[in-house]
Order: structure tokens, then sequence, then C-alpha cells
């Protein structure tokens, strides 16, 4: 009664029906100074004190780094008052969110998430053999109700970015509560706070006071954004303690790198080096944003360091045209098709020469004049 075993390995169902994360791109055509605005990085770079612990690690790449990560989980917790035992750190947010997948969500499990909500989350959700359940939007924004009625007796995980990535918008705290509130027990909230650091509403929070009051919520943090460490891939995540616990026990027992953690406790010291690039998204943020209206684009409002925009579907006038038009000047945006959005750009907030040229550059491309 056997079926007749397959030729070669084969992997688990769900597998092969990801499609794989397409990160922003990062090449200009040869000799056309490259402007990266494709992937949310900042224009500052990270802290010169970051850079410096990055080095020093150099200096003794043979011995492995410490598993626990508690030089970092201390430095975390004392600069936001949380407790140690219960930051898990991980390489990259990324590897947080599908670590937190694997634990909660197996065949047969539903994991939801909004319409324009971050990739990686259906991509972790498959990968654990689970069943993404995807939830429409309003106007860009995360719909509470929405997300509440598709809930089932299936559902293991909801996932919230807040601020959401591409879209730069965000739930007011007293929403993402009515959403917990919502939720049965048993169903693990997480909040993805990759952006965080540049939220600049009163009516916004991370989630931590959820966290800490909560059993059933997990806040996600990056170095990747504001801290300027993508490269070095570090992220951590706030959760109770048993999922801190779960977490631990799946995770690699050294999942983060050496300079990285070294990195990340110099570059969570330097408060001032995090002030600066808000202010610079304080001033950028609003320009880019009313400088490209003007032009007659549509642009979503943005809480985060980078913007959504809008092109017509005239001929010639789309996004698939206006990103082939930068691309010639250098300027990289990045093409959110994957998203549902394939009349759209995202663009990241840049420094002050590439937003300039950015906005000349729509203007141009708008005014239907011919290439670079
Ligand atoms: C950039 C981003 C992350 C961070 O990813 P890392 O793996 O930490 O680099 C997480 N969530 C969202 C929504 C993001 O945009």
């Amino acid at each position: 009664m056997t079926a007749a075993a397959p030729a070669r390995p084969v992997p688990r169902p769900g597998v092969l029906a990801i499609e794989a994360y397409v990160p922003g791109k990062s090449a200009a055509p040869a000799g056309v100074k490259l402007h990266k605005l494709s992937s949310n990085e900042t224009p500052l770079g990270p802290s010169p004190r970051a850079v410096e612990a990055y080095k020093k690690a150099a200096e003794k790449l043979e011995f492995y780094p410490d598993g626990s990560a508690i030089a970092l989980r201390e430095a975390i917790g004392a600069k936001y008052g949380l407790d140690p035992a219960r930051i898990v750190c991980g390489a990259g947010s990324d590897e947080l969110l599908n670590l937190l997948t694997h634990a909660y969500v197996g065949p047969g499990d539903e994991g939801i998430y909004s319409q324009y909500g971050f990739l990686v989350y259906k991509i972790a959700l498959l990968a654990a053999g689970g069943t993404p359940v995807v939830v429409p939007e309003k106007d860009y924004v995360a719909d509470v109700d929405a997300i509440l009625a598709a809930v089932t007796p299936r559902t293991k995980i909801v996932f919230l970015a807040n601020p959401n990535n591409p879209t730069g918008t965000y739930l007011p705290f007293e929403e993402v509560k009515r959403l917990h509130a919502g939720l049965p027990p048993h169903v693990l909230l997480v909040l993805d706070a990759a952006y965080a650091e540049y939220v600049r509403r009163n009516d916004y929070a991370s989630g931590i006071e959820l966290v800490s009051t909560s059993d059933n919520v997990v806040m996600c943090r990056t170095f990747s954004k504001i801290y300027g460490l993508a490269l070095l891939r570090l992220g951590w995540c706030y959760a109770p303690a048993h999922v801190a616990d779960a977490l631990n026990r799946i995770r690699g027992p050294f999942n983060v790198g050496g300079p990285a953690l070294e990195a990340g406790v110099a570059a969570i010291a330097d408060d001032a080096h995090v002030a600066e690039a808000v202010a610079h998204n304080e001033r950028w943020l609003p320009w880019l944003t009313q400088e490209i209206e003007a032009l007659g684009l549509t642009v979503t409002p943005s809480v985060g360091n980078f913007l959504l925009v809008h092109f017509p579907e005239t001929a010639g006038k789309t996004a698939k045209a206006a990103d082939a038009f930068l691309t010639q000047r250098g300027l990289i945006l990045r093409a959110v098709g994957a998203y549902g959005l394939p009349n759209a750009l995202r663009l990241t907030v840049g420094g002050e020469e590439a937003n300039r040229l950015v906005v000349q550059a729509l203007r141009d491309f708008m005014k239907g004049e011919a290439g670079a």
C-alpha cells in the first residue's frame, strides 16, 4: 500500500509554495552615483562607537560568541527598563519572526497578517507548514475588526507590523490594545516594531506595556534600521517568560555573531546618534511628502523612515516606468509589486543630496522629459 518513494529528497509541504523574498535592489548603471533608497537603511550610518566595537571584535574571531547574549540583553533591559531574562536576541528580527512562527505554528494552523503586511510573515508561516490568512486593510491601514473576524479555532499567531512596511502607516496603541483584547488567550500577538524609534505620535506605543502585562504578546525590534547595523543582522524581542523559554530551546546556540553583539551594546548606548537620525527624519519625511504630492502623486502618510508613492496608471507614468527612470539616475527605490502594489514605489528617506535628487527626478519624470 505504500506509495512509491520519490526519486530524490522532497521538501515538506509548503516549502515549494514559498516565493523567496526579493530584497531591494542595490545597483546603479555604470558611472552613475548610487543612492540606495530601497531597503529603509539610515543615511546617517551606524554610531561610530558601534563601528569601533565591531572592529575590536575582529581581534578574537577564533572564539565563539556568548550564546546567551547576556551583555546585550542587559544593555537593552537597562535602556528600556525590561527584565533581560525576557529578551531574546536574533540574527535580525527576521530570525525571531521565523523562530516564533516555528515554535507556535505547524501544519493545519493558521497565522494572520494584514493585506500589505511585511512579507516575511507569509514566508515564515509557509515554511512552518502553516496557512497564511491575509486580512484586507482600509486605506492602507491594518483593520482591527477585520483581523478579529478572521480568527478561527486554528489561529495560532497574529502578526502586526507597527508601523507597517511598506505602507508606513500605524495603529494607535488603543487599537493595538483592542486587537489584543479581542484575541483568544492562546493566540500569540507579534508586534513588529522595527521602525518604533522613528514614530513621533502621542498615540503610538511599541507594545512594551502590553508584553509586560499579558501572556500572549511579543514585541520584535531591530538594529537594522535606525541603528544602521543592517549588515550585521541583529534584532531582539521582548516576550513573556514562557515564550522566551520556547525560543531559547529552538534557536541556534550561537545564533548571533560576536561582532554584532558588541556593536549592538555600543550602539544602544549612543542616544545622541539615534536622536540625530530622528531629527533628520523629522526634517525630510514631511519635506519629501509635500514635494512629491506637489507633483500630483499620491503619498500614503508615513510615520516611518520611508514613503509609499503611488503612480497613475497612465501610460508612461507607471511605477515601473518611474523605477526605470530613477534607476538611470542612480536613484534606487523599492518596487512593491510583490505586496500587491504594482502602481507604487517605496522610497526610503535618504540624505539631503539623495532626497533633492529624487524630487527633481520625479518632477522630470512627471513632465515626461527624456531619460537621465
Ligand atoms: C526591516 C524590517 C524588519 C527588520 O529586519 P531585520 O531582520 O532585523 O533586519 C522587521 N520587520 C519589518 C516590518 C521591517 O521592515
